[in-house]
């Protein structure tokens, strides 16, 4: 008898104690007539209704790598409402491990956090996983998915036990995402089911069942829809323009995906904001679940595991972060974050002054919000790595780009897209005058080691910043100036920081003494939020009559240009995302946020304020 996953609350098994494997090949693969329907494929796209313990994704992983054509690749999108812990997948797949690896520990190790909204998981060179943690109900309207599902594996616990699983909308929503004759397989037999598939479009019949059970459906859906021609090359030539965060991890998510050419104008990478020594990773905190939480847990929960991976290479330094509450709206806003963003407890959690002040290692009056996965890294280094298989123009300033044909011209070098990741330089090649980008100006203040610091073993954050010391010295951040246009290290500012901390950790403050600082400039808009996606033309931005909407890929956008800024103070999350979410655009590849948080990352959002209040 093999293992036996039992859910409680659904009074049901994950899988067939007998043996899962040969279940889940037998109702999912075969069911789909895979792995027959992906040879050939260059992309082949699954959609599953319940992950559980990834049992039928490693057995598709495996399958794919044995049978598809070389370098074909597999696009795997599941939801799930109630994520297992890493250590309780790894359990439950234990007695399949030889079968299942490398991918089960590959896939442990790349686990999400358990925070609701869409991961984007990369196994290999050609396995990407689109993880949705939440009610397939609420998250199938949100998910955009370009060329369409070609395989559907409905996995969601029996029908009458967990009937949420199969209702109408789901089957509406398969309808809609569904490629030409894609099709679907399932365990089960129920009547409602059958029923409701037929009326959402699907041929449905009635195979034989696995083991005991007499029957399950299959089927195929018919749709007429036009199949989209293909002609943008495969492996485009893509000119990043800003070799900082924005830029290089757009080449490090393209990688062997695209040719990827950095033009930057300075002499090194990492030139801009993204030059500090030490950044910390937190997100931004709004009050509710909307697209900025989404957008910001999700990047989060991508830099933890991409850049945990990268470990020494990038300074990556796990330490948790203690967010502390120094004033009543702070108390509010955090109380807020901790129920309605849905995070694990694991993940994020309130301590009192007392606890924290354990932690912490150094004595703290104020309770905090402590997120003990975060982590610093040094952007500098990150840059590098990101654009270690990049072709990298440095001193190299970009003054022409001009359309011919079906490509861009960059300083005359023909390219099929172009990413516009410069900070404030986006302005010189796009016609955004409408856009409030803004400059500001952050010194970071290095200050020695002392003996009443010595013992600090988290990030402290609060209007400012305070890591642990690295080398004998911590990093005090950051001051926020619009009105100074330059980097020089200015004494004031120090002195703003050491102002700054002496608020909550007094002692160290006291003993601060700068030994030197660095100097930046953070690109903002005025909601704070960054751009991330297409770039509206001239015409539409004069004339916002026809919005492109996210879930379209036609509209009045430039051709294959992209943009990546306004990312603010949390530029190593949010461009990490941005970058996955511009590879999605440019491959038409299942997209790795939510069609929400897609739409509010668009530069058209602008648009569509101003014209509602009638400022165009
Ligand atoms: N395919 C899984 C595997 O390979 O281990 C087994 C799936 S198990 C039978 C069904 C899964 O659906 C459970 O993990 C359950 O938590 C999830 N689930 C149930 N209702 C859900 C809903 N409304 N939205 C998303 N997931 C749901």
């Amino acid at each position: 008898m093999q293992n036996r996953v039992y859910s409680e609350q659904f009074d049901d098994i994950y899988f067939s104690p007998e043996d899962g494997l040969a279940e889940s090949e037998f109702v999912f693969l075969r069911g789909n007539d895979l792995p027959a329907r992906w040879r050939g494929r260059e992309q082949f796209t699954i959609a599953e209704t319940g992950f559980g313990t990834g049992l039928n994704f490693l057995l598709t992983c495996k399958c794919f790598t044995e049978t598809a054509d070389k370098n074909a690749q597999l696009h795997y999108i599941s939801f799930e409402k109630y994520p297992l812990s890493r250590d309780e997948i790894a359990a439950a797949l234990e007695c399949w491990r030889d079968e299942l690896n490398p991918y089960l520990d590959d896939f442990i190790n790349a686990y999400p956090l358990r925070v609701p909204g869409f991961h984007r998981v990369q196994l290999g060179h050609n396995i990407f996983l689109t993880l949705i943690f939440d009610d397939a109900n609420k998250a199938l309207p949100e998910l955009i998915v370009p060329r369409g599902v070609d395989a559907w594996f409905l996995d969601g616990f029996a029908p009458a036990k967990n009937p949420d699983m199969w209702s109408d909308n789901v089957f509406a929503q398969m309808a809609r995402l569904s490629a030409n004759n894609a099709t679907f397989a399932t365990f089960t037999a129920a009547g409602f089911v059958k029923r409701g598939l037929r009326d959402a479009g699907f041929e449905v019949r009635k195979d034989v069942g696995y083991g005991r059970k007499r029957e399950r459906l299959v089927g195929c859906f018919a749709s007429d829809a036009p199949e989209q021609p293909e002609n943008f090359p495969t492996k485009p030539r893509v000119a990043i323009i800003g070799g900082g965060l924005a830029g290089t991890s757009c080449a490090y998510v393209l990688e062997g995906l695209a040719d990827v050419t950095i033009f930057e104008g300075a002499d090194a990478l990492a030139s801009g904001a993204s030059g500090n020594r030490v950044a910390l990773c937190n997100p931004r905190f709004s009050a509710h679940r909307d697209e900025n939480a989404d957008f910001f847990t999700a990047a989060y929960a991508q830099a933890v595991r991409t850049l945990s991976a990268l470990g020494a290479a990038v300074d990556y330094n796990r330490t948790t972060t203690l967010n502390l509450v120094t004033d009543e709206g702070k108390e509010k806003r955090f109380a807020d974050v901790l129920q309605n963003w849905g995070w694990h407890e694991d993940h994020m959690s309130m301590m009192s002054a007392e606890v924290a002040t354990d932690y912490a290692g150094v004595v703290l009056a104020h309770d905090a919000l402590s997120l003990p996965d975060s982590f610093s890294i040094n952007p500098h280094k990150l840059c590098n790595v990101y654009a270690a298989q990049a072709d990298v123009r440095l001193n190299t300033s970009v003054t022409d780009l001009i359309r011919t044909g079906d490509q861009w011209l960059v300083n005359g070098e023909a390219f099929d897209a172009v990413i516009l990741a410069c900070g404030i330089g986006v302005l010189r090649f796009c016609d955004l005058d409408a856009l409030e980008l803004y400059k500001v100006r952050g010194q970071v203040s290095y200050i020695s080691e002392t003996p009443t610091s010595k013992g600090l073993k988290c990030n402290i954050c609060y209007r400012g910043y305070l890591a642990p010391a690295q080398d004998g010295v911590h990093a005090l951040g950051s001051t926020f100036t619009k009105w100074i246009d330059h980097t020089d290290i200015l004494d004031d500012d120090h002195s703003e920081n050491i102002e700054r901390l002496s608020t909550v950790l007094p002692d160290i403050a006291a003993e601060a003494a700068p030994v030197n600082g660095w100097a930046g400039f953070r690109t903002s808009l005025p909601d704070r939020f960054p751009i991330i996606g297409g770039v509206p033309d001239r015409e539409s931005w004069q004339n916002p009559k026809n919005l492109r909407s996210a879930r379209t890929t036609a509209g009045n956008d430039l051709p294959y240009v992209y943009i990546s800024a306004a990312h603010g103070s949390h530029g190593t999350i949010g461009s990490l995302a941005g970058a996955h979410m511009i590879a999605d655009m440019l491959l038409q590849r299942p997209y790795s946020l939510s069609h929400d948080v897609v739409e509010s990352l668009q530069v058209n959002r602008f648009l569509k304020r101003d014209k509602r209040k009638g400022r165009i």
